[in-house]
């Protein structure tokens, strides 16, 4: 399983780091955990194209979390290259559809490809879904409403996805033994930020559920990685890692590295 990070940023707009976007491949198949604005941008520079993506999963309806729905839904619709070739699976929580219905009817109905282009899964808490060879597992983040995080599984390998969070709930089960836990911090230790994970919850949290390694990643400007990775690795003793826009972790049967070759500058 090979995870890219494809925006390891927030709402701000930056040139370094972009909204939350991350490219999972596994079992053939290839998966975005959420869609901020510049994913696809990010993944046709990685050499990428978008009719290969098989799922798109959505934590949460924050803009910066999905704003780059509406140009793919657009194009699964328009894009006659694209609409030939994409045959793809939304995965999202329940709350989403009345927005995405919303959305569709502001724009007449442009944001409506056919099911034989898009599968809608529209999930509660709990529920359980597959891609392929892919397992999908799924919990309530504590962050809004219409909040999922999300668990994958694909040929003995496991990453869970947590989205927008605080910790609580069945996050700690939901992340039980995992290879990898991508967690989103944001604010500070000393300043935490409502509805988030600050770093030091982070590598409380990775403790907890006994993960293998741990990726932060949604970095504010006030929030330093450095600073961020010390302070969860006082609180968690595997390995922990900063995102950056263009990381990519492998998850092998002898835990996370990184191929080499991949630099942050
Ligand atoms: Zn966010
Ligand atoms: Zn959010």
């Amino acid at each position: 399983m090979r995870i890219t990070v494809l925006g390891s940023g927030t709402c701000e707009l930056r040139a370094q780091r972009s909204s939350p976007a991350y490219l999972v491949e596994a079992g053939g198949v290839r998966v975005m955990l959420d869609l901020g604005q510049g994913a696809w941008r990010r993944l046709l520079d990685s050499g990428r194209r978008v009719a290969e993506v098989d799922g798109v999963v959505i934590s949460h309806p924050h803009p910066d979390h999905m704003a780059d729905l509406i140009p793919w839904l657009f194009a699964l619709k328009y894009d006659p290259v694209l609409a030939a070739q994409a045959q793809s699976t939304l995965l999202a929580h329940a709350g989403l559809e009345p927005l995405l219905a919303a959305l569709d009817q502001a724009w007449s109905g442009w944001l409506n490809p056919p099911l034989e282009v898009l599968t809608r899964r529209w999930l509660e808490p709990g529920d359980e879904a597959a891609l392929g060879e892919v397992r999908i597992g799924t919990a309530a983040a504590v962050h809004h409403a219409h909040s999922l995080a999300w668990r994958l599984e694909a040929g003995g390998r496991s990453l869970v996805y947590l989205g927008d969070s605080e910790a609580g709930g069945e996050l700690a089960a939901l992340a039980r033994g995992a290879d990898l836990l991508i967690c989103h911090c944001a604010g500070t230790d000393q300043e935490p930020k409502a509805g988030h994970l600050h770093p030091a919850a982070c590598g409380e949290l990775a403790a907890a559920a006994g993960v293998g390694a741990l990726l932060l990643s949604h970095f504010y400007r006030v929030v330093g990685p450095e600073e961020a990775v010390a302070s969860a690795a006082a609180c968690f003793s595997g390995p922990v890692w900063a995102a950056f826009d263009g990381l990519q972790l492998e998850l092998t049967a002898g835990g996370v590295v990184r191929p080499a070759g991949i630099c942050e500058d």
